[in-house]
């Protein structure tokens, strides 16, 4: 499959105070065209930040400009102009976010904002606009377009709302979708109609597809190969028939743990003990070390390299320092 987007040793730090904190953290993985990527972790670890930072869109200050590459079309993504940047995003890689609220205009009718996206990138006026606004409504399977094209925001369902914004990344046929928890605000049954929906789009339109959860059930649903993040760093690579069948790091064993069974009453969910630290009070060594059920002496000092333990299939833990998986 053809590689799309490479991100290499992506850093990114936000300066609070006095201090720089890092973020995301030497973040690498490659993105695919027709493969999903998800990026899994618990709030706070990073992911969201990564995707911010390959857009560039995180607000400076606080955020430093980030290091490392992120490889389109031969060019990084970090080096070109601002305006450059502007064409990419959008025209070429297409963002969703948890809370499409936070991308539609409340003021306008769905179908204006569509075909300001048909005007602007696409250079579409007229009837050549609104046919393609329309396309774009019945690709995500808004019924009536017609008459859904006059309608608010505020008067479409939670999942409507998403699929009009998916609507609006697709237009311009990104290579890739970057999809930040794009169903966690929604009900279950509305959550599964839109992972649907995006992999038929992935399969009709051929785009690779950076996927940001916290649910293991979306990962198990949509992802080709998985990156786990934890406090910043990514902690284990690989497919996810890798990672499913092994969860090598402990904190990605804990992920999987944690995961409700049918039937099973809340207070015997097994949590992993702790929190994810804070950026400015990170642990020394393996940062994971304090909510580790295996920790060792070693653990607690010093950058934990990442282990080769299948191929392309690596995890940053000590236990693996001499194992492997396959
Ligand atoms: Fe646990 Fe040590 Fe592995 Fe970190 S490096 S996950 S503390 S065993």
């Amino acid at each position: 499959m053809e590689q799309v987007l490479q991100v290499k040793n992506l850093t990114t730090c936000l300066r609070l105070g006095k201090n720089d904190f890092p973020v995301v953290n030497g973040i690498s993985f490659n993105l695919h065209q027709g493969r999903t990527l998800a990026l899994v972790g618990e709030s706070g670890c990073g992911k969201s930040m990564t995707a911010l930072s390959i857009m560039r869109i995180l607000p400076s200050p606080p955020a430093l400009p980030s290091t490392g590459e992120v490889i389109y079309c031969d060019k990084n993504l970090l080096k070109i102009s601002e305006g450059e940047m502007r064409d990419i995003r959008g025209n070429n890689i297409g963002m969703i976010f948890q809370d499409p609220m936070s991308s539609l205009n409340p003021v306008y009718s769905i179908g204006d904002q569509l075909l300001e996206v048909a005007e602007a990138h696409l250079g579409l006026y007229g009837d050549e606009a609104e046919q393609k606004v329309m396309d774009a409504l019945e690709d995500v399977r808004i019924p009536d377009p017609k008459v859904r094209f006059h309608d608010y925001p505020h008067q479409l369902s939670g999942g409507m709302k998403q699929r009009v914004m998916i609507a609006m990344s697709l237009m311009c046929e990104p290579d890739v979708l970057i999809a930040d928890e794009p169903t966690t605000a929604l009900d279950v049954t509305i959550q599964a109609q839109v992972l649907n929906l995006m992999k038929d789009l992935q399969q009709k339109k051929g785009m690779a597809i950076l996927l940001i959860t916290h649910d293991m059930g979306v990962v198990a649903d949509m992802a080709d190969d998985v990156v786990v993040m934890y406090a910043t760093k990514e902690i284990e690579k690989g497919s996810k028939r890798q990672i499913f069948q092994h969860k090598a790091h402990p904190y990605t064993e804990g992920l999987f743990n944690s995961l409700p069974q049918v039937h099973q009453p809340k207070e015997k969910l097994n949590v992993i003990s702790g929190s994810v630290p804070s950026i400015k009070k990170l642990p020394t060594g393996c940062h994971f070390h304090p909510r580790c059920p295996y920790v060792m002496e070693v653990c607690r000092q010093g950058e934990v390299p990442d282990f080769p333990i299948g191929e392309e299939y690596s995890t940053k833990c000590w236990l693996y320092k001499e194992k492997t998986c396959e």
